[in-house]
């Protein structure tokens, strides 16, 4: 059903709609024949034109895969999820998004920066505290990064921390390897499509 940046469900063949993070070229997929979707702040990347996305402003935007069914996609700026985290947010590496089907909450977060990963916590939190539960956390999983204001393993171990947390509130959490497996208690692992 869903890919997520260059990411789906090993039992997902042809997703239906793919969303995407931000433009960095490893989160692009090369080809793809379903639906596309990206926040404005990344339309005009050269690295995003050849995959034609629909260009979402912030507002939610519904899909339709079939009759009865439907999926909703949201996607978060900086500034909205400090808002809802409780904390002055001015960049944030990708876009942030919800993802509600199938009863389902995901949060979608393609990469990320050290750091970022206690604003996850605040932000889930603070959608707690407005009615809001995430059932699924898709999280990039890193085994060593350089770069993403990290060194070695610092980040991995911060996502790792971070799976700990989501699993002691009942959260199934979804790897998406960055580019290989790391650390972190994980429900789902999701495999590259490119
Ligand atoms: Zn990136």
């Amino acid at each position: 059903m869903l890919q997520l940046d260059v990411w789906r469900s090993p039992s997902t063949i042809t997703p239906f709609l793919t969303i995407i993070s931000h433009s960095h070229a490893d989160h692009i997929p090369k080809n793809t024949a379903d639906i596309v979707v990206i926040h404005k702040y990344w339309a005009d990347r050269p690295n995003v034109k050849h995959v034609k996305p629909v260009i979402a402003d912030g507002k939610p935007i519904i899909f339709k895969p079939s009759r009865n069914a439907k999926i909703i996609v949201k996607a978060l700026t900086p500034r909205e999820v400090g808002r809802i985290a409780g904390r002055q947010i001015n960049r944030l590496h990708s876009t942030w998004w919800l993802i509600s089907y199938d009863n389902q909450t995901i949060l979608f977060i393609g990469d990320l920066d050290a750091g970022e990963t206690t604003i996850v916590k605040d932000f889930i939190e603070g959608l707690e505290r407005s009615g809001t539960r995430i059932t699924k956390l898709a999280i990039p999983s890193y085994n060593g990064v350089n770069g993403h204001n990290s060194e070695g393993m610092q980040l991995a171990k911060e996502v790792a921390d971070l799976t700990m947390y989501a699993k002691a509130k009942g959260i199934t959490t979804i790897a998406l390897p960055h580019p290989v497996l790391g650390p972190g208690s994980w429900d789902e692992v999701w495999i590259r499509s490119s």
